[in-house]
């Protein structure tokens, strides 16, 4: 019998986590090498006076990408990880004093529309229709497979999405293909909003972006039991009870190779441990820059690609409830497309920001104290290429306060009691995520996903990427795609089916 591969995974974030349990089913010994003193990366969590906050993801889709975990391990999800199913996707205020919820049921939803939209309500099951035909057709090939082997397109379903092409909106924007359905230029900014899903703007975005739509209105939205973080830690308790070595607070200095085969690890304290096979789980900006030798062919265009946006969040604790609020909830900016033309070129975005709230205390009320919500805060802002976060901290949160006072007549600053903040470079230093990108590249040019980096190096043996900047890009569920179709890809290689 051969003897079981040596893996070493660099990163702990959800896909890293992933690849490490599906790798270790496989009947590897697996090492993850995390520099932080957690596992999740992004999805951390934290607890503030009473408060607990999650730092990163809010909103989660797709929770059968968890379960799968649990079923390829043979272990019982109930025993590690449970969640809510929401019946609602999102509460929407703007400052003119309109405000609406959208729920996943659609009858719910038309009458909503009907009320405020008339105009528009009769097309609202024509759009969900072709967000759903969009996600269907494209998913079984974009998302769920490499876009970088042939095999993926030599399936007669391809002809399909092939016949397709002149309805995918690939070759508009999403807000050209919102103005097509609707009039309301609120209606038009409600559904451009699904660009921000991974860190683009609805202007650049190619159409073909309204299948975002879909995981919300077509699938559902979740909240895990104990918050978002319980992804994470699920997970991590899942891959130790399966045998998993997490080595914590454990920089990864670079991978060491013999020619064009991976041999191991080298860590930041000098220690170096031998592996037959390498996945990354960091930024790939990171693992060019910092992990991998000269040798090893840089691509030039993937890594040219522009990142995707970034955050600034505030954690708020705040002593009061708002029952006009719910899990979710957006306060437009006045002039969409203004403030995604600041984003893209780093001006006064926070003059006029839409704003995110999400309030994990409205399901999960041990969250906040009695009579109190945990509120984060969030604003969406461009990565972080040296700008002045101090001031456009302060800047940015005088105008959340003066939007919020003004749509949900308080004085938002008698009510707040804890804060903290998280910027792009906080961001960036806790994940090592050039720039704080959110989501790995943007998806705001055309061609964006083709330049995605595949989940296995070309030309080199043993080497394997997984996480939010490398295919099919950044988010919770396509991050937890990507483990799945890089180890699928290196048990192929290795003969592990
Ligand atoms: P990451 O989370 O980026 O983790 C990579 C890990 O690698 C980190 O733990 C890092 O410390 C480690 N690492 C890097 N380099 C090294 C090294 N040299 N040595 C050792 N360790 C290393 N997604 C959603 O689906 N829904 C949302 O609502 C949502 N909202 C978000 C809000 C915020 C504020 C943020 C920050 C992100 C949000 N996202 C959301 C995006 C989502 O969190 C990410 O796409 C996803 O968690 C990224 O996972 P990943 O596997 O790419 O790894």
């Amino acid at each position: 019998m051969m003897d079981p591969l040596r893996v070493g995974i660099v990163g702990a974030g959800i896909a890293g986590l992933a690849a490490s349990i599906r790798a270790r089913v496989a009947g590897s010994e697996v090492e993850v090498f995390e520099q932080n003193s957690y596992t999740g990366g992004k999805m951390t969590a934290f607890h503030q006076e009473g408060y607990r906050f999650d730092a990163g993801p809010s909103l989660f889709t797709l929770p059968e990408l968890v379960e799968e975990l649990f079923t390829l391990a043979g272990k019982p999800m109930e025993s590690y990880f449970s969640y809510h199913s929401h019946n609602e996707v999102c509460r929407y205020f703007w400052d003119d004093g309109t405000s609406m919820i959208m729920y996943p049921d659609f009858e719910k939803t038309q009458q909503e529309l009907s009320r405020l939209f008339p105009e528009d309500a009769a097309h609202i099951a024509t759009y969900f229709a072709q967000a759903a035909e969009k996600y269907e057709l494209t998913a079984p090939y974009f998302l769920e497979q490499s876009l970088h082997r042939l095999k993926t397109f030599a399936t007669p379903g391809v002809f399909k999405v092939i016949a397709a092409i002149p309805r995918l909106g690939l070759f508009n924007s999403l807000n050209e293909e919102n103005e097509k359905h609707f009039k309301n230029p609120k209606l038009i900014q409600l559904f451009n909003r699904y660009a921000t899903y991974n860190g683009s703007s609805p202007y650049l975005t190619p159409g073909i972006m309204q299948m975002i739509t879909h995981l919300e209105h077509g699938m559902g939205t979740y909240l895990p039991k104990g918050g978002m973080h319980e992804i994470s830690q699920s997970l991590t308790r899942l891959a130790k009870d399966l045998g998993v070595k997490f080595r914590l607070e454990t920089p990864v200095k670079h991978l060491e190779f013999e020619g064009k085969k991976v041999k191991g690890i080298e860590t930041m304290a000098g220690d170096r441990f031998e592996f037959d096979t390498v996945f990354v789980n960091s930024d790939v900006k990171h693992a060019y820059g910092h992990l991998l030798p000269s040798e090893i062919k840089r691509p030039k265009r993937t890594l040219a690609q522009e990142p995707s946006s970034s955050a600034l969040i505030f954690y708020w604790g705040v002593r009061k409830e708002f029952p006009e609020l719910g899990l979710h909830n957006i306060f437009f900016s006045e002039n969409y497309f203004q403030e995604f033309e600041r984003i893209g070129s780093n001006g006064p975005f926070w003059e006029d920001a839409t704003v995110y709230v999400n309030i994990t205390s409205k399901l999960e009320p041990s969250d906040a104290p009695e009579g109190c919500e945990n509120w984060f805060v969030m604003i969406n802002v461009p990565p972080n290429t040296g700008q002045d976060w101090q001031r456009i901290q302060e800047q940015s949160r005088a105008q959340i306060i003066k939007r919020l006072n003004h749509v949900l007549g308080v004085d938002m600053e008698q009510l707040i009691v804890n804060e903290s903040v998280l910027d792009p470079q906080g961001i960036e230093q806790k994940t090592s995520s050039v720039g704080g990108a959110l989501y790995g590249t943007s998806s705001n040019e055309r061609m964006a996903a083709f330049l995605r980096h595949p989940n296995k190096k070309f030309g080199t043996e043993g080497l394997y990427f997984c996480g939010g900047s490398a295919h099919p890009g950044g988010g919770v569920p396509l991050c937890l795609l990507s483990g799945k179709i890089a180890t699928n890809w290196w048990k192929e290689d290795y003969g592990l089916e």
